[in-house]
């Protein structure tokens, strides 16, 4: 087990939020079930994390109602409706040692659910996902996360062929909003599953 785990999640609960550590994929996949009712509806941000779980097939096959643009004819409609979910899922760009979450996001839908609207929020993210400080966590989006996500989405701003942020004024820029989230908000139930494995970008 990795010890920067450990600390996060030492770190996390003293920002207020639920944190737990898991061995591998299979572990957090099985508490998730676990923790999510049948009959709560549950969405989905983007997240490559989730996608290389297979959770959104799991919950389907349970029964759930389940929401996730990314598998939805209709991305739009489908976003409106992940809005007014029990549970959101959630990965996070960066996770700081000292209990931070650290995002930025294009369309916003994925950083304000993660405080705000959802009866329980789960973020599940993996070991490469620990930075040191803000300033590491905010350098890990800028070359790396969007990046690989502009390549993904194939949005042809600078970063995609430089691999490095040029703050650019591109309409298809992918970096609109960013998100702090210093301590669990008031009011919200957001639980944080670390696992130590590299998963998403
Ligand atoms: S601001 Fe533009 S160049 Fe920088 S990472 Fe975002 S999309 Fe890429």
């Amino acid at each position: 087990m990795d010890n920067k785990l450990i600390l996060a999640k030492q770190a996390l609960e003293k920002s207020g939020f639920k944190a737990a550590v898991f061995d591998g994929v299979d572990e957090a996949r099985k508490a998730l079930l676990k923790e999510i009712g049948l009959g709560e509806s549950v969405a989905f941000g983007g997240s490559m994390t989730l996608n290389d779980m297979g959770l959104y097939e799991e919950f389907k096959e349970r029964g759930n109602d389940i929401y996730w643009h990314w598998k939805a004819e209709d991305g739009q409609s489908e976003l409106r409706a992940a809005r007014y979910a029990d549970i959101y899922i959630s990965s996070t760009n960066a996770l700081t040692l000292d209990g931070k979450l650290v995002n930025m996001d294009g369309v916003g839908n994925r950083v304000s659910s993660m405080f705000y609207g959802h009866r329980r929020v789960y973020i599940v993210a993996g070991r490469n996902k620990l930075t040191k400080d803000l300033d590491e966590a905010r350098d890990r989006i800028d070359k790396i996360a969007a990046p690989k996500n502009a390549k993904r989405l194939n949005t042809k701003t600078p970063c995609e062929s430089t691999g490095e942020c040029n703050d650019c004024d591109s309409p298809a820029r992918i970096c609109n909003v960013e998100v702090i989230i210093h301590k669990n908000t008031k009011g919200s139930d957001i639980n944080i599953f670390l696992i130590d494995d590299d998963l998403g970008y």
